[in-house]
């Protein structure tokens, strides 16, 4: 055991989503020096320590024994013990075990510490080309499609790029209700395989992607993530959001046909592309 002071400590730690290499020094340490070590998945995790020479004891904590696995680790933590959480891959707790356990020890009092490091969503972010000032996190669409299909209507007008996780026999019918429902033009990017063999990033139209995906059975394999432009991010003409204020302005007094004509004066848009954004403006 190394010499770290840390007892009664909760150490939130992230691994590799891929290439082991990603681990960082500082988890390495945290690993090798507490008492026991909480993951998802024991036997995927003992991968990982072999392959670092850590020989720190694992316990499961998955999400069917999470409550009452909280509650042993917190008589443990009191009595002094350091314990680290990971997942199978990236950071805990994001669409991952553990939200449970945080929360538990937190209201005991108990210091968690996190020890950052790889997390699939940045990753995908930080090369999509996307804007990445405002972002949303999704996790993973519900399962069955018509609630997939609700929760994605609710973010038709979201502003925000949004991040969603998705499993290879999930991810066609996904690209699918996205076409529907954000319509084939939007912009977007599906990141898989990020850090492994496989790696693939690629930009273009949610249209473009479907049929990409379609065509090539390939890319509905491994570890998949799927980012989408907000709706503010979707290219629109220089202009529309000065026509959008005059026909705003005009709506207000005018009906729908005379506050189009004369908007159109106005900016020199043409009238039918004026009209349907009327129509749009006013709903
Ligand atoms: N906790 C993890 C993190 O920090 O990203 C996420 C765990 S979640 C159970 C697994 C999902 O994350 C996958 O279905 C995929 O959407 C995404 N993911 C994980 N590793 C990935 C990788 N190497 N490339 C692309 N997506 C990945």
């Amino acid at each position: 055991m190394m010499n770290i002071n840390h007892s009664g400590i909760l150490y939130i730690v992230a691994t590799p989503i891929g290439n082991l290499k990603d681990i960082t020094q500082h988890a390495i340490e945290i690993l090798q020096s507490v008492d026991c070590i909480a993951a998802e998945d024991t036997r995927h995790s003992q991968h990982l320590l072999k392959h670092l020479s850590i020989t720190t004891p694992l316990i499961s904590l998955h999400e069917h024994n999470e409550e009452e696995r909280a509650h042993q680790l917190i008589s443990r933590l009191r009595k002094g013990e350091s314990l680290a959480l990971i997942s199978d891959a990236g950071t805990p707790l994001i669409s991952d075990p553990g939200y449970i356990l945080v929360s538990k020890v937190k209201n005991a009092h108990i210091p968690v510490v996190p020890i950052p490091g790889p997390c699939a969503a940045i990753a995908a972010l930080s090369v999509a080309g996307l804007p990445t000032d405002r972002f949303v996190f999704e996790g993973f669409l519900p399962a069955k499609t018509k609630l997939r299909h609700e929760r994605l209507e609710a973010l038709q007008s979201e502003s925000r790029t949004l991040v969603f996780y998705e499993s290879p026999h999930r991810i066609l019918n996904s690209l699918q209700t996205m076409c529907q429902v954000f319509g084939p033009d939007r912009s977007m990017v599906l990141a898989r395989e990020l850090t492994k063999i496989f790696e693939t990033v690629r930009s273009g139209t949610i249209g473009e992607i479907t049929e990409w995906v379609t065509q090539d059975e390939n890319q509905q394999r491994g570890e998949i993530i799927v980012l989408v432009a907000g709706i503010e991010a979707i290219s629109i003409p220089e202009n529309t959001v000065f026509s959008d204020k005059v026909l705003n302005v005009l709506l207000e007094t005018l009906p729908l046909k005379q506050a189009t004509e004369i908007a159109a004066k106005i900016t020199g848009e043409r009238k039918n592309d004026l009209y349907h954004r009327a129509l749009q403006l006013k709903k």
